[in-house]
């Protein structure tokens, strides 16, 4: 069972990394941030466009990386939709610890997000990959701060 779940995390990451959604510059974007995590050579540029009340209408970005890279990139974006800034920035602290961990023991708040994630839980085991599935939502945290540029170190 736990080897099954493991291959349907593996494969979902693949997918995600192959077919990236929201793969696309927002020409009308508010928001937006260039990320680089120069240890494994992964970039992305973030564009999100807000609601009038601070929420997250939309999340779209292009870039270039390793699988996990863009995988991370790729359900954030489909994550984050609809969220308010606050949400989205613990949103990814909790991300953090569980691509650290493998776990997030006070996730349960944001349950429903983090099963979304889950599949990246495994990198805790690789540390330099950490960076990799973390660089997404460190560039997502320099667009709502209003920092143009976002590093995984
Ligand atoms: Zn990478």
């Amino acid at each position: 069972m736990f080897d099954d779940l493991r291959d349907l995390y593996q494969e979902i990451i693949l997918d995600h990394g192959r077919k990236p959604r929201n793969f696309r510059r927002l020409e009308d974007a508010d928001l937006s941030a260039r990320g680089d995590n120069p240890l494994c050579g992964d970039r992305m540029d973030l564009w999100l466009k807000m609601t009038p009340d601070g929420r997250i209408a939309d999340a779209a970005f292009q870039g270039r990386g390793c699988a996990i890279s863009m995988a991370s990139a790729s359900l954030m974006t489909e994550t984050v939709k609809g969220k308010s800034a606050e949400q989205a920035k613990a949103l990814g602290a909790r991300f953090r610890e569980l691509a650290m961990t493998g776990a997030c023991p006070d996730c349960g708040d944001l349950a429903e997000e983090m099963e979304r994630l889950q599949p990246l839980a495994g990198v805790h085991e690789f540390p330099s990959r950490v960076k990799c599935a973390t660089l997404a939502w460190h560039t997502l945290n320099a667009a709502l701060e209003g920092n143009k540029e976002a590093s995984s170190e």
